[in-house]
């Protein structure tokens, strides 16, 4: 058992001849992060938080032995300051809808008979034994599904597209190539649940006509990358993928492709660049993947997340799944809540969430850089990682979904959530983002390669006392310019962390260009 603290480690042990009933399994990410690491007891549901070795022989001897509860290991509540011994308690999961986490955390995702005891397949099965591919591009663009991996183009659409194509061959690719700076959702789906991404790719294969599919996966994520060809072998060895797909004859072929390590090699075209083994450069479209993609064939790639989504949604019907969240962005989305705030880790809310809610109800309230709680200093939360943007205390209300964002100058992007305390420089928070989306350029466009390294000395001229205010009205008609002028995803929105820090922060950086002359 204190094998427990040592990580990535087989710790599926027997233990001593009366404990027979008891079976120690490694679990996913269970998302509260700040009190890692966990450990939940069942059938008793109780939950110890920041568990160490010295630990363990307390929770042997009370909890496994005597059915007794550890009471200083679990979760204090600060708003009540009682413990609380289930997740059922905790206001970190119980203002959650977890959907596509639901079982992060609760099974062993290196076991394929966990995930079918959860129902798992079963919507594979309804995908291959009793819908047509229509029927289930139907269902799909029913539920409102749009794409969890930024731009939220309706899931069903695109297959269908891809669908009506007159091809032979056809691909469909899972995005896992998850690079932005705060972002883990996808990380912690591939290592909690992987199966879920290969049933939700081959029933996007069943709705296209394709037998060929592919997990492109961050070369970073080694853990997702092991746990992902785990499922695969373990999936073609009970005849789940391969030749006879459940009996069928038809067959299906699934790679797991590490990345090539490049923050644009995400973008669609670069992506399938990269897997043909040629440099990962975005090219113009159209034509779309969809209508032409991996090796000239019509391709779908959606996102681990939506893919993810895909078997539940099958399983329990367009409609049921069109009650979460809100009309125009159906469902739930993952969050990967970061910063100065008290609770940090990975959450699933309904679209329409605010961000009040998340920030103070499930992440508990701001902390200081010091990481004690504070009443009253909120200063800002970036949205969507470095193509998001910076929202203001006046937005902690708005909802959270697709539309909404981008009209406050932010998108859902990747999903990545960092909360900002007033002690923040927005000046610094702009120049970090865009130091990176610089970094990540390609280079294929003047604008992209060249503007973003304009902005960044213009940005250190406002940082460093050399900027008029003149300077700051150049900043925002030449982030506009890259916005209008690049080819990809990332040059047109790798200004938006200038852009919306300058539209609601504005002052602050005034008082930069003031307090240094
Ligand atoms: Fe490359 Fe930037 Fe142009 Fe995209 S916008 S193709 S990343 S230079």
């Amino acid at each position: 058992l204190k094998k427990l603290s040592e990580r990535n480690m087989d710790i599926d042990v027997k233990l001593a001849p009366e404990s027979q009933n008891l079976h120690l399994s490694k679990s996913g990410c269970q998302g509260f992060c700040q009190m890692g690491p966990l450990v939940t007891v069942l059938p008793d549901n109780i939950l110890y938080c920041k568990v160490t070795t010295s630990d363990v022989d307390d929770i042997v001897e009370q909890t496994i032995l005597k059915g007794e509860v550890v009471q200083r290991l679990t979760y204090l509540d600060p708003a009540t300051n009682k413990h609380c011994t289930s997740y059922d308690e905790i206001p970190f999961y119980t203002r959650q809808t977890r959907f596509v986490l639901k079982e992060c955390g609760w099974i062993d995702p290196e076991s394929l008979n966990e995930y079918i005891a959860t129902g798992g397949y079963g919507g594979a099965i309804k995908a291959f034994l009793e819908m047509t591919p229509e029927e289930i591009c139907r269902e799909v663009i029913a539920s409102g599904l749009r794409g969890r991996g930024g731009g939220g183009f309706p899931t069903g659409r695109k297959w269908e597209i891809a669908r009506m194509q007159p091809a032979e061959k056809k691909y469909v690719i899972c995005n896992g190539d998850e690079g932005d700076p705060g972002a883990f959702m996808n990380r912690s789906v591939m290592e909690g649940n992987p199966h879920a991404v290969i049933e939700g790719l081959m029933i996007a294969a069943r709705a296209i006509g394709s037998d060929e599919v592919y997990v492109y996966v961050r070369a970073e994520y080694p853990l997702a990358v092991k746990r992902m060809n785990m499922a695969v072998e373990d999936a073609e060895a009970a005849g789940i993928l391969g030749n006879n797909i459940f009996g069928t004859g038809k067959r299906m072929k699934c790679t797991i492709l590490p990345s090539a390590g490049a923050f644009v090699c995400g973008e669609e075209t670069a992506m399938l660049a990269s897997i043909e083994g040629l440099r990962g450069t975005p090219v113009p479209k159209p034509p779309f993947p969809a209508q032409c993609g991996l090796r000239g064939k019509p391709t779908i790639i959606n996102n681990v997340e939506t893919l993810a989504q895909i078997p539940r949604i099958l399983l329990a019907g367009a409609q049921s799944f069109k009650k979460m969240g809100t009309p125009a962005s159906p469902g739930t989305k993952t969050f990967a809540l970061t910063g100065h705030v008290v609770n940090t880790g990975l959450i699933e809310v309904p679209f329409g969430t605010t961000l009040r809610e998340i920030v103070f109800s499930i992440g508990g309230g701001v902390t200081t850089d010091e990481g004690t709680p504070t009443d009253g200093m909120f200063k800002a939360v970036q949205v969507g990682g470095p193509s998001g943007g910076c929202l203001p205390p006046e937005l902690l209300d708005m909802p959270l979904d697709f539309d909404s964002l981008l009209s406050a100058g932010a998108m859902v992007g990747s999903g990545g959530l960092v909360v900002m305390n007033q002690q923040t420089c927005m000046v610094s928070v702009a120049r970090f983002f865009m130091e990176f989306t610089q970094r990540e350029s390609c280079g294929k466009c003047v604008l992209c390669r060249e503007g973003t390294r304009q902005l960044l000395v213009l940005l250190d001229d406002v940082i460093e006392g050399r900027a008029t205010l003149q300077t700051l009205d150049i900043m925002e008609l030449l982030a506009k310019s890259i916005k209008l002028g690049s080819l990809c995803g990332l040059g047109k929105t790798a200004p938006n962390a200038v852009l919306s820090t300058l539209k609601y922060f504005r002052a602050e950086f005034e008082s930069h260009v003031v307090d240094k002359q």
